[in-house]
């Protein structure tokens, strides 16, 4: 408090003071003057006294603002730095739900949309369901949040201006807007943060195609062959369909190996896998087993088309010459063997143990052929 506030009011209670102190005690009875202006001037005194006290409150109560308004300007100037320079887009909206209106972004947000600033963001997307490239996606997303009041790590593709697409995972949360708290309203503003995943989104792909595929023939493995067929076998059962199974297995394989090397063996497995892939339709499920063995799942085939099939392959393989890096041609048998007995085709396992059995009799009988299951013996 500057000290010089209350000098003129410190001045005239001297003042006064002096001039009491300097005036004789007048007798009792003989006037009221002064003790009234004793009184008088101590009240004077008692109210410079409170004035004061309540002006140096008055005062420090305005440094305490003054320090919560750096501090506030401070918090902002950090938040804004943070909102400027990170990679995650943030925005805001008003309005409830999908509709509510973009009011503000990032940078960050921006340039994922395609856009060069955040005004032209803001400009050219009315609201946020206009981010979604896909209106299912938007919807489950605007009842998520009209559920919850928040959604969190939700993953959908984003519309850019060029109409190219993007992975995103969002976040957003429902608040309270000022006029809604204070009227007692519903909370109608929204903050939300948007990070691009195609990056993630497309390794988490290569790495669930690595783990579904064989990598030396690029055909389904066991695991999701055993996968897909159990799935497709239950499909024929609901529609009262037919399924064949072939199982093929590559002749003296070892032999091959063994004469021209391992890299003309893999040469001759792509080899196979390429006839089998040219020998089925599109609806067939072809998976590698393991080693020289092959599988082939025919959905809605009944003994004929599936000995058909086997056939046609097992022709294939036989009509290929294979020549390897030391010139050397060389040729191929397949021996196969089919199940298609109906009481098998209601399990992949019972279906894949028939087919064997049939290509074990197929291995027994010369090789190079194709034998039916004909039930158990
Ligand atoms: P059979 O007619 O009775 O089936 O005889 P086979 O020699 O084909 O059968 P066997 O089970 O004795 O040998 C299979 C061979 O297949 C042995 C193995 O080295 C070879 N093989 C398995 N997987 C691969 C592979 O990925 N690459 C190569 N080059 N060879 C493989
Ligand atoms: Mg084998
Ligand atoms: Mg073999």
């Amino acid at each position: 408090m500057p000290q010089d506030v209350f000098t003129r009011e410190e001045c005239v209670l001297l003042k006064a003071r002096q001039e009491l102190s300097l005036t004789p005690l007048v007798g009792k009875g003989q006037g009221r003057a002064q003790p009234f202006l004793a009184e008088f001037v101590d009240e004077y005194d008692r109210l410079l006294r409170h004035t004061r006290r309540m002006a140096g409150l008055g005062d420090r109560m305005q440094r305490t603002l003054n320090e919560l308004n750096q501090r506030l300007a401070a918090s902002e100037e950090k938040f804004r730095g943070i909102f400027e320079s990170v990679v995650e887009g943030i925005f805001r909206a008003e309005g409830d739900g999908i509709q509510a209106r973009l009011v503000e972004a990032n940078p960050a947000l921006a340039r994922m949309l395609g856009c060069a600033e955040p005004k032209e963001l803001t400009d050219r997307r009315a609201n946020v369901g206009m981010l979604f490239a896909n209106a299912q996606e938007r919807d489950h997303f605007g009842r998520m949040l009209a559920q919850d009041g928040a959604v969190h790590g939700f993953q959908a593709e984003l519309l850019r201006p060029d109409g190219g697409r993007f992975w995103a995972q969002l976040s957003a949360s429902l608040l309270p807007s000022e006029q809604g708290a204070t009227a007692g309203g519903p909370p109608c503003s929204m903050v939300g943060v948007v990070a691009d995943i195609s990056e993630r989104r497309s390794m988490m792909e290569e790495i669930y195609r690595l783990a579904r595929t064989d990598s030396l023939t690029g055909l389904w493995n066991r695991g999701y062959f055993m996968d897909l067929g159990q799935r497709e076998i239950a499909r024929c059962r609901r529609e009262g369909q037919p399924a064949a199974l072939i199982m093929a297995d590559a002749d003296h394989f070892k032999l091959v190996n063994d004469t021209h090397g391992h890299e003309a063996g893999d040469e001759a497995l792509r080899c196979m896998a390429g006839v089998l892939g040219a020998g089925v339709r599109e609806a067939d499920l072809l998976a590698r087993l393991g080693g020289e063995e092959f599988v082939v799942l025919l959905p809605g085939a009944d003994a004929t088309m599936a000995l058909a099939v086997a056939e046609r392959i097992r022709r294939g393989i036989r009509e290929k010459r294979l020549s390897c890096s030391g010139g050397a041609c060389f040729c191929l048998s397949l021996s196969l063997g089919v199940d298609c007995s109906p009481q098998s085709t209601n399990c992949l396992e019972q279906m894949l143990r028939n087919a064997d059995a049939a290509l074990y009799a197929a291995k027994h009988a010369g090789r190079n052929r194709v034998e039916l299951y004909q039930g158990a013996a």
